[in-house]
């Protein structure tokens, strides 16, 4: 073995071991949001592989693939078709950031990854945020949602909630478009 592998071995292994023990595995087609409901707030984090948000997961290398990377944003930043909160909590338009490593930059004309979560395997996450300040989050009974509509190659999303009433999981699958925000 080379002594420049060598040296750079145990860190490989220590990143894909911190990343194996920080996020699940990323599969095709499954996405992971966290909905948090707070005073006067309510945050989804949505994370996707981006097979499932775009069909490819590195920069567009042509005309068809920059194309199909822009509609795809233009799709994540779309808050108003992704996420409908329960009106009950009278919220506000939401704060969107959105990390989409390989496309985004593909978009900018850079090869640099900006923001992307590559797990060393080929495969990157989007991930992206949407903040709603609302006058009263805790009536906020339920979201409805668009995300599978928008992304046909998402077929799953494991959801975690955190609101008053605690803690607890659920999954978002077709044909749902309601998520409930209340055991
Ligand atoms: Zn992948």
């Amino acid at each position: 073995m080379k002594p420049s592998l060598m040296r750079s071995t145990p860190v490989l292994l220590a990143l894909c071991a911190a990343s194996a023990f920080a996020a699940p595995p990323h599969e095709h087609g499954v996405g992971r949001l966290d909905v948090a409901v707070e005073h006067g707030r309510v945050t989804l984090l949505l994370e996707m592989p981006l097979d499932s948000l775009v069909g490819f997961e590195h920069a567009p290398r042509n005309a068809v693939e920059r194309e199909a990377a822009r509609a795809a944003l233009a799709k994540l930043h779309d808050a108003a078709r992704l996420w409908r909160v329960d009106a009950a909590a009278g919220c506000a338009a939401p704060t969107v950031e959105i990390g989409a490593g390989p496309i985004e930059a593909g978009e900018h004309g850079s090869h640099e990854p900006a923001h992307a979560h590559d797990d060393g395997d080929g495969h990157a996450d989007a991930e992206a945020s949407f903040s709603f300040e609302c006058s009263a989050a805790e009536r906020a009974a339920f979201v409805d949602t668009g995300l599978l509509e928008s992304f046909p190659r998402l077929r799953t999303v494991n959801v975690q909630l955190a609101t008053r009433q605690g803690q607890w999981k659920t999954l978002l699958t077709r044909p749902m478009t309601r998520l409930p925000l209340v055991r």
